[in-house]
């Protein structure tokens, strides 16, 4: 399952702004050339911006294992018409006419339906297709049919009538519609089904399929369109080398072979083994033996997603939307989670906690990020930012499962938003100065805390229920501020440059103080409604811990509360003292833990954590105004370009960046088009 999109978050992230912006290491080529900030924001049109990701560390890698991304990448990139094709039956045709148009039309260009034609064609670029990535609606064009018309005139293209009277009517008019009453197959534009098939249809036939072990039963559907044949009867038309897409499948197949040849120990290569016999079978069983193979290859540095993977296409929820995600693992940030998780026991033993809270033994929680490296299909342009793999129940019962987020796109998106937030928000200059030198390490380094130590912290007492039981609905917002408590209360801790995790604990600790509390008394709140309360868990838990300090420190003036011409600013005046308040507070949430207080738990996060100040949430909003930005982002990938010698044997593999977002879009369908136009 994919963790979240970012439609979802972002403006949480883009809220935890962090800007520095270290220069991009490219290596040689640019050794001689100035080094300017890398670029995150490509463009943005209608309600899309495109973003660029950055592949930190690359020359870190080997070459042979940066030829393992690269064929990966490659095989990814191979099947991204299947998507497309997926995603309606008529996409190929409307893209291809449309990129025809766009590359050979002569006629005025200064006139507004030519912007709107353009905007247009991005648009389908980023949604693989003319339905809306997030909504599912058909997306309309701003031009009319007949401009269009005379586009396809003046540039020689042919389109059937049929299809261009599609993307001007209201026929097609939902991608996935959930909506029973208008039919969940045919009110949905999906192309996972034949004509004139109805939902029941679909139920009959696989209810009638009777697992080989019922314990264990294949994702019947996963990989087949479902159709009537000839003499009426439902069959799969399946997904697989010589099936339907069978053109593209077996250029995925051509390179994870490549992928194969240069695998970083033998489980990765079996599971690559298998991958490549499903995709040449189509067999079910390999596709549960490929996910059990690939669950259990965790050596390499590098891994990967590929195959029919997400359902959330289908409207009944088990045909699979083709994607790629090849993954580097994050060094940096896996080195300070093994740094923390090292000391897990240490900083458990110095945690402020009750005695009798804390744990005698304790075990740091293992959290990965990963560096992507490439994207395709179900995951490009638009990602999610976390993945949760397989998705199969008995699978993860009784294998468990991959679970990763993907940093450099979080990354980007926390970049994305630059610097102006910051500025206006923040109350004086070295807030800003410290939140640009530091902000980022501190971010990472709290979620590193949070994860590997927070979560894994404290233990119940005997006789006491689980939160769900006694905490109930308010165990999941206690639960993640107790976690940001434990890296709040370590953040400002020399313990953190003893490990050699930061060069300067105090100002790290400063950064992450001033963020949270910016964050947690006023701009989280930009992305509530006007007169709304706050609802979502961790929202909550960063209001409850931000106003309990907050409060509690008002005698001392710990943070103090100021008025500049008319703009709020919550300034830090005492940061020993809001780490102690941070320790008192983690010591009393835990013992509610423990002890399964719920009404003081209750009471917390009611008091502090779910009412907002009207006056300030106004304010907030109207000073966020001018920052409005497009709600969907997506993103370039880089281009891995291989270096070859005379002999034509790679010798390196550099990273570049496509100039544009169009740049790409037609240099893929140029490169990948691998599937007629017809499936
Ligand atoms: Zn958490």
């Amino acid at each position: 399952m994919k963790l979240q999109t970012f439609a979802g978050i972002f403006a949480a992230v883009t809220l935890l702004v962090s800007c520095k912006k270290e220069e991009d290491k490219k290596g040689d080529e640019t050794k001689n050339t100035v080094e300017t900030p890398f670029e995150y924001v490509a463009e943005q049109f209608a309600d899309i911006k495109v973003l660029r990701y950055r592949i930190p560390n690359w020359d870190n890698l080997t070459l042979k294992e940066k030829e393992l991304v690269y064929y990966l990448t490659q095989a990814g990139t191979a099947g991204r018409d299947i998507m497309w094709d997926q995603n309606y039956k008529h996409n190929l045709k409307i893209r291809q006419a449309l990129e025809q148009i766009y590359q050979n039309y002569k006629g005025d260009k200064q006139r507004k339906d030519w912007e709107s034609f353009e905007i247009y064609l991005k648009r389908v670029w980023f949604a693989n297709g003319i339905h809306h990535h997030y909504s599912m609606e058909k997306i309309k064009p701003d031009f009319n049919q007949v401009y269009f018309e005379t586009l396809l005139k003046e540039t020689k293209t042919t389109l059937a009538s049929e299809i261009v009277a599609v993307l001007f009517n209201e026929k097609d008019s939902k991608k996935v519609n959930l909506d029973e009453s208008k039919g969940l197959v045919s009110g949905s534009a999906i192309n996972f089904y034949g004509e004139g098939i109805t939902a029941k249809e679909v139920e009959d036939f696989y209810n009638k399929i009777k697992p080989v072990d019922p314990q264990r039963p294949y994702s019947y559907g996963l990989n087949s369109k479902l159709v009537k044949n000839a003499s009426g009867k439902l069959e799969e038309k399946v997904w697989k080398s010589g099936g339907m897409y069978g053109a593209a499948i077996d250029k995925v197949i051509y390179w994870l072979e490549k992928a194969k040849t240069v695998a970083e120990n033998q489980k990765q290569g079996d599971a690559l083994g298998l991958l490549i016999q499903y995709y040449k079978t189509g067999d079910l069983k390999t596709w549960d033996d490929y996910n059990i193979a690939w669950l259990q290859a965790t050596e390499g540095n590098i891994d990967y997603i590929n195959g029919f993977v997400e359902v959330y296409n289908d409207p009944l929820g088990a045909r699979g939307s083709y994607e790629s995600v090849v993954q580097i693992k994050d060094f940096d940030m896996s080195a300070k989670m093994e740094k923390i998780g090292h000391e897990a026991q240490w900083f458990e033993d110095n945690s402020p906690l009750d005695p009798k809270h804390k744990k005698k033994k304790v075990v740091g929680i293992s959290y990965k990020t990963v560096i992507v490296a490439g994207e395709g299909g179900d995951s490009s342009p638009s990602t999610p930012i976390g993945v949760n793999l397989p998705n199969a129940d008995w699978i993860r019962a009784e294998h468990g499962s991959k679970s990763v987020s993907l940093g450099n796109i979080v990354e980007a998106y926390n970049n994305a938003g630059g610097s102006d937030r910051l500025k206006e928000f923040a109350h004086d200059a070295e807030e800003i100065a410290l939140e640009e030198k530091y902000g980022e390490e501190a971010d990472k380094l709290h979620t590193a805390l949070h994860e590997v130590v927070g979560h894994a912290s404290g233990q119940i007492n005997p006789g006491v229920g689980t939160p769900k039981e006694t905490l109930k609905s308010y165990a999941s917002t206690l639960e993640e501020g107790r976690a940001d408590l434990v890296g709040l209360y370590y953040l400002y801790n020399s313990k953190i440059q003893e490990l050699g995790l930061t060069d300067n604990w105090k100002k790290t600790g400063m950064a992450a103080y001033d963020g949270y509390i910016r964050n947690g008394l006023m701009t989280q709140l930009v992305r509530l409604e006007p007169g709304a309360d706050i609802e979502e868990s961790h929202m909550r838990n960063r209001q409850w811990v931000s106003a309990w300090v907050f409060e509690k420190g008002k005698k001392d003036n710990v943070i103090e509360k100021i008025t500049r011409e008319g703009k709020t600013y919550f300034n830090i005046t005492n940061y020993e003292k809001l780490h102690d308040l941070f320790g008192q507070l983690l010591k009393e949430t835990q013992r509610i833990k423990s002890e399964g207080d719920y009404k003081a738990g209750k009471a917390l996060v009611d008091n502090y954590g779910v009412k907002v100040d009207q006056k300030l949430h106004k304010e907030v909003l109207d000073r966020n105004a001018k920052f409005k930005s497009a709600p969907y982002s997506g993103f370039i990938n880089p281009l891995l370009v291989p270096k070859m010698d005379d002999e034509g044997k790679i010798i390196d593999i550099l990273v570049t960046q496509p100039k544009s977002f169009a740049e790409q879009m037609l240099f893929y369908s140029k490169n990948f088009g691998f599937l007629p136009l017809v499936n």
